[in-house]
Formats: structure tokens, C-alpha cells, sequence
């Protein structure tokens, strides 16, 4: 039987990864419909290597669209909900489009999902929603602590999605992922903006004194996580994904100085973000125990085969330049 499954997001940087492994699989098992408003982090060419395959098929459109999305859900059986304002400086400066995408279109989609008896919705979460740790790592269970408007939305957005398993028994599932890296994400997050920068011999931004901690996963194994959860995640329950490796922005300044060949006095060092957490860290042990994740991506070849790509793919970063160049920089 077919599985027929809206992607959310999908022409964004882990969507169009996420529907690249999902068709990948090959079992002609699922149909993927993509539903993206492409906003400036959302592009048709991230879908190019799928548009083809007759199990593939995209509309243009917003979350928030209460009649577009009664319309598609009722001939879906399962939500993966990807889409979303993403960067976090953007939600400093302004958190409008944060409520409006990520709280109130998540609620669109899951009323929706409710009316329509979805089988099972994926609400693609982030581990910000947990705050900082200075030691150890979050389990599933710790509360959630939000302090960016990006990271506050998200949480928002995970409230109401368990909400809606509590009272209505929707199969919710929802998963919280640490920083991805990987070709085709936006060059204003860290490892982009800066390889980009690097390349044509511009100065890179880093926060403060660049002790702040992130642990980098390959988007690749982010996908896989979310697509175990799909398959046999249980409804209501949330997991961490993570696994990657842990760096300080200042460390991972250093390694991107050298894959570019450039030296650190392109550095420099910029006022801290505004209520900048310290550091990320997820315990990512139930969905590794329960649903056999583990991370397959080794981080110094996945990051040297992204930089590779960034170098090779100038085509598809440099349209995007005079945007990111000109708006908001900094990193997630
Ligand atoms: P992205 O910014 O690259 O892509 C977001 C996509 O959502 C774009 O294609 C955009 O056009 C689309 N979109 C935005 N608003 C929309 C709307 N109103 N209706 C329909 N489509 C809309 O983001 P990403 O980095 O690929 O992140 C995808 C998801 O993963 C997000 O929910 C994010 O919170 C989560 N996440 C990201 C990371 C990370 O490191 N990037 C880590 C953990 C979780």
C-alpha cells in the first residue's frame, strides 16, 4: 500500500535532504508531495534531483493557508512539518514571521491533521527549545527553557502539536535535533556564511569570544533520525537526535580558516548575539536504544566534502549573496 506523505518545507535546506532519502529508499511505497511557500530559504533547485520521479510532486504554498492545507491533507496520510523561520539573529531583530509560521501555521496544519485522521505527523523540532546546558546533556523529559523568539516559537509549536495527541490522540511524534551542516543551506548560517566568505577573501563574523558550544551533525543523518521516527516512532513521544561532534564557534573558525586556506586575521570578532546560549547538548539515547539511530557521517569528512561543495556549487550560492550579504548575518 502507498504511503502518501506531505513534506513541509521541503525545499529548504533538511527538507530537500529529508525527500532526497525518503525516495531514495526506493520500495514504491510512499508518494511525497512537497508544500513550500519558498520564501528567501526555500528554492525549486533544491528539489531538482527529485522533480522527475512520479511519486514527486510540489505545490507552492503557505502553511498558514487554512483552505490550502484542509484541501492537501485530505488526500495525505502522514505530515512531516519541516517548514519554518529558521535564524535565530533574524527573530532577534524582528519575531513576527516566527509566531506567524512556526506557532500559527504548525496549528493550521495540525487542526487540519485532526479533521482529516492523519496517520501520523512529524513535527521536526530543534533542541533549542531546551535553553543552555553548561554540562552534561538534555534528555526528552527536561522542560523546556526557550530563550530566543526562534527557539520560544518552536517550543510553541511542540506544545501544540502534544496538545493535540493529548486531547484529539493524533499520533504526534516530535523530534529535536542539534546543528546541521551539509550542502544547500543557506549562506547565513555559520559553516556557509563563513566558507562563502572565506572563498572570495571576506571578513567573518564571530560572536563574542566564540566559546559558545554547538554539537554539529551531518543534515544526512538528521533525515535519517526523523525518517526512523516516521517509521517507528510512537505516537506522543519525543526524540533527540544528535550524535554529532562538539565544537566551540572558535574551534570550528579555525577548521573552516584551514579547509579555506585562509588565516585568522579574516576574523573578527563582533558584539555577541543578544541572549546568546552557551551551549546545546542532547541526550540522544532513547532514539539510538529505541529506534537503532546512530550517526554515520564522520564530521571531519563530512565537513571537508561540504566545503568541497560550496566550493564546486557557486551557482547556487552566489545568486544568494547580495541577500545575505546585505541582511542579517550570523550564525544559529
Ligand atoms: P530552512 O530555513 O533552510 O528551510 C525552511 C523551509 O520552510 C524553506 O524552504 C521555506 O521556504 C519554508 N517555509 C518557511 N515558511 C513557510 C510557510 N509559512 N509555509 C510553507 N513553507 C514555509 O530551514 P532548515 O534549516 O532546513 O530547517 C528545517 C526544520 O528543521 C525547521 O523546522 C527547523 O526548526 C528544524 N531544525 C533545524 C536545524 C538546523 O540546524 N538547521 C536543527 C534542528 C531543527
Amino acid at each position: 500500500m502507498t504511503t502518501r506523505i506531505l513534506v513541509t518545507g521541503g525545499a529548504g535546506f533538511i527538507g530537500s535532504h529529508y525527500v532526497r532519502a525518503l525516495l531514495a529508499q526506493d520500495d514504491g511505497r510512499v508518494e511525497v508531495t512537497v508544500l513550500d511557500a519558498l520564501t528567501y530559504a526555500g528554492r525549486r533547485v533544491n528539489l531538482d534531483a527529485v522533480r522527475g520521479d512520479p511519486r514527486f510532486s510540489f505545490v507552492h504554498g503557505d502553511i498558514g493557508d487554512a483552505i490550502l492545507v484542509d484541501r492537501l491533507l485530505a488526500r495525505h496520510d502522514q505530515v512531516v512539518h519541516l517548514a519554518a523561520e529558521t535564524h535565530v539573529d533574524r527573530s532577534i531583530a524582528g519575531a513576527a514571521d516566527f509566531v506567524t509560521t512556526n506557532v500559527t501555521g504548525t496549528h493550521t496544519l495540525l487542526e487540519a491533521a485532526v479533521r482529516h485522521g492523519i496517520d501520523v505527523f512529524v513535527q521536526v523540532s530543534t533542541d533549542e527549545v531546551y535553553g543552555s546546558i553548561e554540562a552534561g546533556s538534555w534528555p526528552e523529559t527536561d522542560p523546556l527553557d526557550p530563550n530566543s523568539p526562534y527557539a520560544a516559537s518552536k517550543a510553541s509549536a511542540d506544545l501544540l502539536a502534544l496538545a493535540q495527541h493529548r486531547t484529539h490522540g493524533l499520533d504526534v511524534r516530535i523530534t529535536r535535533c542539534s546543528n546541521n551542516y551539509g550542502p544547500r543551506q543557506f549562506p547565513e548560517k555559520l559553516i556557509p556564511l563563513f566558507v562563502t566568505r572565506l572563498f572570495e577573501g571576506r571578513p567573518v563574523p564571530l560572536y563574542g569570544d566564540g566559546r559558545n558550544v554547538r554539537d554539529w551533525l551531518h543534515v544526512t543523518d538528521h533525515a535519517q533520525g526523523i525518517e526512523l521516527v516516521r517509521r517507528g516512532g510512537r505516537a506522543g513521544e519525543v526524540y533527540n537526535i544528535g550524535g554529532g561532534t562538539e565544537l566551540s564557534n572558535r574551534e570550528l573558525t579555525g577548521l573552516l580558516l584551514e579547509a579555506c586556506g585562509a588565516d585568522w586575521d579574516l576574523v573578527q570578532e563582533v558584539p555577541d548575539r543578544k541572549g546568546h546560549d552557551l551551549r546545546y547538548s542532547v541526550d540522544w539515547g532513547k532514539i539510538r536504544s529505541e529506534l537503532g539511530y546512530t550517526p554515520r557521517v564522520d564530521f571531519t569528512a563530512g565537513l571537508a566534502a561540504t566545503v568541497d561543495w560550496y566550493r564546486r556549487r557557486r551557482d547556487w550560492w552566489e545568486p544568494l549573496l547580495p541577500a545575505s550579504s546585505a541582511g542579517v548575518v550570523g550564525q544559529r
